[in-house]
């Protein structure tokens, strides 16, 4: 499929009293239509900022680079022109549908209206589609249920709720920022493969937004790993889980709660915390927190101190970082020999 949306040298930058903060720097990635790009990284990543930067939320940040919608550049697009693109051709849904829904209007209204907003149709018309959505996204009696209040709905139902209005103006790029973090394990696989259907009936793209390599694992076709603001490592979900090639990929993978595992043994967390975007250092952020540099002979751990990791790719697997993890070579044993 061919990309609908492409970002090259992504680079936002916040100016505070304490100085300029650098939150993302020189991001580049593309999604598809009908497939799903995660974009996976602690907070302070930079992941969010991404995702506002493309929708052009960004407010009062410095962006350059471009940012390209089926083509067109959104970068440097005026205000109005935004606006019409957001919820037209691409919507957003966040952690906590609350603060997007107004608590004084039913659900039915708001997605109405938002319709309205955008295709100019009349109000029986809007109200009709509202109905249609909510019953689209899973919400049984919809047709009742559009004349409630968002604090009449659970948790799971007012992000089905936040669904339907993102998707009412048949936006082709979705971006979910954490849409389940604050839903209980059940509830977030309904929400992720009410996503998954919708994307596959509609050939949405998809950016899914997480600190969960589960949730990835789950819904993504392409990876991309952040790391203080930055790329560090990108690839086909199945190859970045069969062989990650970053080492901060590696621990996020090793914290992974597995079937297997013993009821009790605790999550290994990776140790340490995100870097600090106010002072970067000169080589790779990871660095202070890196158990792989730690191991390595002097020269080896100063050059990771020292000299920023570039990009490097063999296929569609991309990674920073000055000593990447190889797959390890299996052994094939022979078939069909004696036991
Ligand atoms: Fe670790 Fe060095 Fe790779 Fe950074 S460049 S992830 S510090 S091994
Ligand atoms: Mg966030």
């Amino acid at each position: 499929p061919q990309p609908i949306l492409d970002v090259h040298d992504l680079t936002v930058t916040f100016r505070t009293e304490r100085g300029p903060v650098r939150a993302v720097d020189s991001l580049g990635f593309s999604v598809r239509r009908g497939q799903t790009l995660g974009i996976v990284g602690e907070s302070g990543s930079g992941k969010s900022v991404t995702s506002l930067a493309v929708m052009g939320l960004h407010r009062g940040a410095e962006v350059t680079g471009s940012i390209t919608l089926d083509g067109r550049q959104l970068t440097g697009l005026a205000e109005r022109e935004l606006g019409r693109l957001r919820g037209r051709r691409m919507a957003m849904i966040f952690q906590d549908p609350l603060s997007s829904l107004h608590p004084y209007y039913t659900v039915g209204e708001q997605i109405a209206e938002h319709h309205r907003v955008h295709f100019g149709s009349g109000r029986s018309a809007a109200r009709r589609r509202a109905v249609d959505m909510l019953g689209e996204v899973g919400i049984p009696e919809p047709a009742r249920r559009a004349g409630e209040y968002p604090h009449q709905f659970s948790g799971g139902m007012r992000q089905r709720v936040m669904i339907a209005m993102a998707l009412a103006c048949e936006p082709e790029l979705l971006i979910a920022d954490e849409p389940t973090t604050a839903l209980d394990v059940t509830v977030q696989a309904q929400i992720l493969d009410l996503i998954a259907r919708l994307q596959e009936e509609r050939g949405l793209a998809v950016i899914m937004i997480t600190h969960d390599l589960g949730v990835v694992a789950r819904v993504a076709h392409d990876v991309l790993v952040m790391y203080g603001g930055r790329a560090a490592e990108q690839a086909p979900v199945n190859d970045l889980f069969a062989a990650p090639a970053h080492p901060y990929t590696r621990g996020l993978l090793d914290s992974l709660p597995r079937l297997d595992d013993s009821d009790d043994e605790p999550l290994r967390a990776i140790p340490g915390s995100p870097p600090s975007l106010l002072t970067p250092t000169p080589g790779c952020a990871f660095a202070p927190r890196c158990a792989r540099a730690a191991a390595a002979p002097a020269d080896a751990r100063g050059r990771c101190a020292e000299v920023r990791p570039q990009l490097t790719a063999e296929g569609g697997h991309v990674v920073a970082c000055h000593l990447p993890l190889r797959p390890a070579t299996t052994k094939t044993q022979p078939r069909g020999g004696t036991p």
